[in-house]
């Protein structure tokens, strides 16, 4: 099948690169094509290439020089149809041809002088035409502002350089501060008239050291002080009868509708949304958002084009933005790195909510994995949160929602770093450290500054046990303030502060293995000569090539796509039940083990029954071909047997007889021994977070496990149609995959009306368990042993959604 050179197969169909959209199916692919809107994209991009051929890029030149000017003068090579000037006016322009020739003419000319000065000039850039959307306006400032920046940071002399310049670029200017603190001003006072003894505090970027021009206005309401007003004055109109005092007269204004004490935090909101809209000057579409985790007014400021979020009960978020404070205070190498990766992660698409909601990482999250990673650094660069508390005396003891906040208010009674590595070194290093993380099984705790097992969250309570926090001994431990743990997810990065609330909590599973792909990929980068010096010719090099949005780096060699054909099933702790997840934290080091034992029983369950495979030869012949030897068990076809391997002791007995059975098979990283948890404070005081990763990172091998099978039958083609007619007038049905019966009864239906394949399909399945220096996965490669009739791929295709499907309904249904 010719393709168009805009169109790729993807897993689930097709992609179009040109439009940035995928299509199920190739009638709609080819749809698509004969589109409007690809047809007009196809146009586009045909006269930007026309010009890109026929200009070319002039700089140099007098910052007096007009278009006129310039026209003048390289009309001399052939007529000129147009000169753009760039919008600062001065720096370059462009220079457009009539004709293509005219560019050689130019270009053969050694030399250009304008009014005395020597000119630049040369051909233009081929730049890949992009579709930028049109919605992301604030992506598209972003580009402009990293096109500005690009020529800027490629004159710096080192990548420290280009990354101070970063800051320098991006942070508020002192008049944009100012704005902010009048309109800040002008709230405070409109709020107090209405909420009287009322204080609004300002957190978030604009204030945490990370702001950039764009960035919102974070605001706390703080409204304690108005409530004890509210009670003083009822009580006085009580004693003393309606409208005598002066309090009670302003309370006539508003606060008679509203008892702050009872009202919920949306009531609360509603009133500051009418004040906002009825008394603010400037300020335009005001929304309460009442169903946010703390709910919220959002408005913008029209004149300021700032957007404004206005929270109450946010003490916490104030706090933490002073945490943010405090580690630039000791770091100054913590601002060139958080822009940097910051920017990053936005180019990439992987941080930056629009609209604060969305399954990207928040800039808050992205901010605590910097800081994570510093903790981590050899020597550390900064402090854990709980080291940071035991420098605190007692004046600055804090606790908010009973939890502990304290830390040093001033930076001096934090000792300096002993780290002296340079920025651009540490900010390849925040990549590497990414790139190699197992993300599915650890928990981030800047208040340990080390990778909590996820084992330790998996209990009942879904409380870390025996994890003691907050620095004291296990012994002595001190009940946590609220006794539910963090939502687990693919990224659990808990709050230092707020222990409960996982920041990263909307982070998905694709958002997490971009982010850590982006890693590995930023980390190859790092390691080569471009991004360590400066270009001699003019290149892109040091930070900016990490800063271009995702497709705008070099095309990968034809090799480097070449598919291989592996599926990978990740560690997913969350939706497991609650049994499952009892023998997981009972395991400790050795879940891998027990949880890889589960995945390869829903594996052959998946080929054996649902999919109706058989082993070659013998149908009653077992398939497995285990590198561990005989399988006791055959398929399970009950939820107990795949967790089946109940005790602890029984795991490592699993690990010791396969650590000799197999060479090939891949590092573990789990075993660390004993039922201890890998970070509690009495055993590992006096280890680094790195000696406490390397501990975690130890670990002896295991097997691999593998199976040969034959497949008589195309059963994956035509399966949606069979699933609509087996469920004809069942309403309420879950997607593909959500039912191991219903996918079965799919499979016997086209195995008994389909014909048999003249030649069978035969193909070898081998799975391995990875974690510890990568998320924790298994990875299920296929090697097709007899596939005379080509059917594999197809075959390929669909088990690359439906496999791990399977396997996750399999491994979630709760055990009887
Ligand atoms: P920007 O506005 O540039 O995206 P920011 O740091 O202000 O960056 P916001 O999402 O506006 O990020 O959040 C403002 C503040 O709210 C943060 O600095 C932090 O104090 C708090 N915050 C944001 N998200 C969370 C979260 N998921 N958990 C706890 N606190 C958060
Ligand atoms: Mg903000």
């Amino acid at each position: 099948m010719e393709l168009d050179t805009d169109i790729r197969e993807t897993a689930r169909g097709f992609h179009c690169n040109l439009c940035n959209v995928n299509m199920p199916n190739k009638p709609s692919m080819d749809d698509h094509v004969k589109g409007r809107k690809h047809q007009k994209l196809s146009t586009v991009r045909a006269t930007r290439k026309a010009q890109e051929e026929h200009s070319v890029f002039v700089s140099g030149f007098k910052q007096s020089t007009s278009q006129a000017d310039l026209a003048d003068y390289f009309q001399k090579f052939g007529p000129v149809s147009e000169v753009i000037m760039d919008k600062d006016k001065g720096v370059y322009a462009i220079v457009e041809f009539n004709e293509k020739d005219s560019l050689q003419t130019v270009m053969s000319q050694i030399e250009h002088r304008m009014n005395g000065l020597k000119l630049r000039v040369k051909p233009r850039e081929k730049k890949e035409f992009k579709l930028i959307p049109k919605k992301k306006k604030d992506y598209k400032n972003m580009q402009e502002i990293s096109e500005r920046l690009s020529s800027e940071l490629c004159q710096t002399a080192s990548v420290n350089e280009q990354m101070k310049k970063l800051v320098e670029r991006l942070q508020l200017r002192d008049n944009e501060k100012k704005a902010r603190a009048l309109l800040l001003q002008l709230l405070q006072e409109v709020f107090k008239e209405f909420f009287p003894d009322s204080q609004i505090h300002l957190f978030g970027s604009s204030v945490n050291t990370f702001d950039i021009h764009s960035c919102d206005l974070d605001l706390f309401l703080d409204l304690e002080n108005t409530k004890i007003f509210q009670a003083r004055a009822r009580s006085s109109t009580e004693q003393v009868g309606e409208g005598t005092s002066d309090d009670a007269r302003s309370e006539d204004s508003i606060l008679s509708d509203i008892d702050l004490t009872t009202a919920t935090p949306a009531e609360v909101l509603d009133l500051v949304a009418v004040i906002l809209r009825k008394c603010v000057p400037g300020v335009h579409k005001v929304q309460v958002v009442g169903s946010a985790r703390l709910p919220v007014v959002k408005f913008v400021h029209r004149e300021l084009n700032l957007q404004g979020d206005i929270t109450i009960n946010n003490r916490l978020a104030v706090r933490n933005t002073r945490y943010l404070q405090l580690c630039s205070q000791m770091e100054a190498r913590l601002r060139p790195l958080v822009y940097t990766i910051r920017f990053w992660a936005r180019q990439k698409q992987l941080a930056g909510n629009p609209s604060g909601a969305g399954s990207l990482l928040n800039n808050y999250a992205l901010t605590l994995l910097v800081i994570y990673f510093l903790q981590n650094c050899d020597p550390p660069v900064l402090p854990t949160v709980d080291q940071l508390k035991d420098m605190a005396c007692e004046e600055e003891e804090c606790v908010i929602e009973g939890w502990n906040c304290t830390f040093p208010s001033q930076a001096i009674a934090v000792p300096p770093s002993s780290n002296t590595q340079d920025t651009y070194t540490l900010l390849a290093a925040f990549f590497s450290f990414y790139a190699n993380f197992d993300f599915a099984s650890s928990v981030i705790s800047l208040r340990q500054g080390c990778p909590l097992p996820i084992t330790a969250f998996l209990s009942r309570s879904g409380t870390p046990s025996p994890v003691p926090m907050e620095g004291t001994k296990p012994s002595q431990e001190r009940p946590l303030p609220h006794s539910h743990g963090p939502k687990l997810g693919p990224l659990n990065l808990p709050d230092p502060f707020e222990l409960s609330h996982n920041v990263a909590g909307n982070v998905t599973e694709r958002v997490q293995r971009s982010f850590q792909k982006e890693c590995q990929e930023a980390e190859k980068y790092c390691r080569s000569l471009q991004y360590q010096r400066k270009s001699t010719k003019g290149k892109v090099w040091g930070v900016l090539r990490l800063l271009t949005p995702p497709g705008d780096g070099p095309r990968k060699t034809p090799a480097a796509d070449k598919k291989e054909l592996v599926i990978g099933i990740p560690f997913k702790a969350a939706p497991l039940p609650e049994a499952v997840r009892c023998q997981l934290h009972s395991a400790g080091d050795g879940f891998r083990l027990l949880w890889f034992q589960s995945v390869c029983s829903a594996v052959e369950e998946v080929f054996r029954n649902i999919l109706k495979c058989s082993p070659p030869g013998s149908a009653t012949e077992s398939p497995v071909k285990a590198d561990r030897g005989a399988k006791s068990e055959t398929a399970m076809d009950t939820a107990d047997a795949v967790f089946k391997t109940p005790t602890k002791s029984a795991v490592e007995a699993g690990f010791d007889r396969a650590s000799s059975s197999s060479e090939t098979s891949p590092r573990v990283p789990a075993a660390v021994g004993g039922k201890r948890a890998l970070c509690s404070e009495s055993s590992d005081a006096s280890m680094s977070p790195q000696e406490k990763r390397q501990r975690l990172d130890s670990s002896p091998r295991f097997s691999s496990q593998s199976w040969t099978w034959v497949q008589r039958h195309k059963v994956w083609a035509g399966r949606r149609k069979v699933r609509r007619e087996l469920l004809k007038g069942v309403v309420d049905v879950g997607p593909e995959g959500s039912s191991a019966q219903l996918e079965t009864q799919v499979t016997e239906h086209i195995v008994k009306t389909e014909p048999e394949e003249k030649e069978p399909l035969e193909f070898r399945v081998q799975a391995q368990v990875l974690g510890g220096t990568e998320s924790t996965k298994t990875v299920v490669k296929f090697r097709t042993t007899n596939d005379r009739a080509g059917l594999f791929q197809d075959f390929f295709h669909f088990l690359e959604v439906f496999l791990p499907k399977m396997a996750d309904t399999l491994l979630e249904r709760p055990v009887s």
